[in-house]
């Protein structure tokens, strides 16, 4: 069996693409990875996903995500995609059992995680104090001392969005130069509520149930002191989860999917949607809208294959 549309991924991108290639008659199998549900699942509250004015859990909003997708036919299939193939049409994917799946379209939404620092502290604390999204959790530190973590664009874009809110930002950065760009430096360094912490790295993120502070190591002398901070925010890059379409698929520099005209890759009837594509915005409601986007385009070009084969056969 040929599927019409196949989608590797079950985040905001995955689902959202679901529903609306499964509104279109497409009858698309979904493939949901590791992470059924995708990033939202490993956080509390989500506040700017708009339809919810009194806020929802990232677990709850993705359940619904997967009831609507589901409701209009989509088949949801609890494996991971393990091996592509897209060199010819029909296009192959294997499964992690090596089973493989035919399909004419894809739709990549396999998304992309935040690094962090790699220390058990940190880990512990995340999602108590310690984040790597300071649009989504900024605004729980209204008024209070928070740290950032990096020396790149993000970073101080990062540390900008929450001098907003809070009364303080440590911008913390392991060497004595900034990676980000000029400007967003000047903007940065002449803000009065940003301190920065150069040559520094975060040693131990401290705290029983929330953040309460961190041990920082000056890098060049060795020294360590402790800061008291109510948060961390991490912001030392992503890494889109495109390992499976290297060589499939032209990617950028950082592995993320490029696109062009919307969701199309550069194979065409392979499209990508949500964070495996994004290296701006990184929002569940921009993954949702290229979800969208993605089908609408996967549904599209296969009425004009379809269009061309019946072209071909009439003549
Ligand atoms: P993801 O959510 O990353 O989902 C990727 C999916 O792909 C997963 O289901 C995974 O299992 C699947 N997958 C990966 N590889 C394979 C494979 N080989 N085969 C099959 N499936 C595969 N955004 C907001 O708008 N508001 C918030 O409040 C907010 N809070 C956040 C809090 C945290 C802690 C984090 C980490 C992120 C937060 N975000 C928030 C960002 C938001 O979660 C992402 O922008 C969004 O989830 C991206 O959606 P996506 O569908 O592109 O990918
Ligand atoms: P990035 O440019 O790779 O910067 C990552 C930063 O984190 C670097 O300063 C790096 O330090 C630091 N870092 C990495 N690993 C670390 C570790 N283990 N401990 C401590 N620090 C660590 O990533 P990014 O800032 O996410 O930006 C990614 C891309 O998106 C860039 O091209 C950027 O320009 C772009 N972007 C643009 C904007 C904008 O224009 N508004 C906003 C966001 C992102 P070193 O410098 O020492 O390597």
């Amino acid at each position: 069996m040929i599927e019409n549309v196949l989608i590797i991924g079950a985040g905001p991108a995955g689902y959202t693409a679901g529903i609306y290639a499964a509104r279109a008659n497409l009858s698309p199998i979904l493939f949901e990875g590791t992470q059924p549900g995708g990033q939202l699942m490993t956080t509390t509250d989500v506040e700017n996903f708009p339809g919810f004015p009194d806020g929802v859990q990232g677990p709850e909003m993705m359940q619904l995500f997967r009831a609507q997708a589901e409701r209009f036919g989509t088949r949801i299939v609890s494996d991971f995609i393990d091996r592509v193939d897209f060199s010819t049409r029909p296009f192959k994917v294997w499964d992690s059992r090596g089973r493989l799946h035919e399909a004419r379209s894809i739709i990549i939404a396999t998304g992309a995680s935040a690094m962090y620092l790699g220390l058990p502290s940190e880990e512990r604390l995340q999602g108590r104090g310690v984040s790597a999204c300071a649009t989504c959790d900024g605004f729980f530190f209204r008024g209070k001392d928070v740290m950032v973590v990096g020396g790149g664009d993000t970073a101080l874009e990062e540390a900008l969005f929450l001098s907003n809110m809070t009364n303080k930002v440590y911008l913390v950065h392991r060497r004595d130069q900034f990676r980000g760009s000029k400007i967003m430096q000047q903007r940065a360094l002449s803000n009065p509520k940003i301190e920065v912490v150069w040559n520094s790295t975060i040693d131990e993120v401290i705290g029983e149930d929330k953040v309460t502070a961190v041990r920082l190591k000056d890098v060049q002398t060795g020294e360590t002191r402790e800061q008291s901070i109510d948060g961390v925010f991490v912001a030392i890059g992503h890494k889109p989860a495109t390992a499976l379409f290297q060589g499939q698929l032209e990617l950028d520099q950082k592995g993320y999917i490029l696109t062009h005209e919307g969701t199309r890759t550069s194979v065409e009837g392979v499209f990508a949607a949500g964070d495996v594509q994004d290296t701006v915005y990184r929002q569940a409601i921009t993954a949702a809208g290229s979800g969208c986007m993605a089908a609408i385009d996967a549904e599209r070009w296969l009425a004009g294959i379809a269009e061309e084969a019946s072209a071909g056969a009439a003549s």
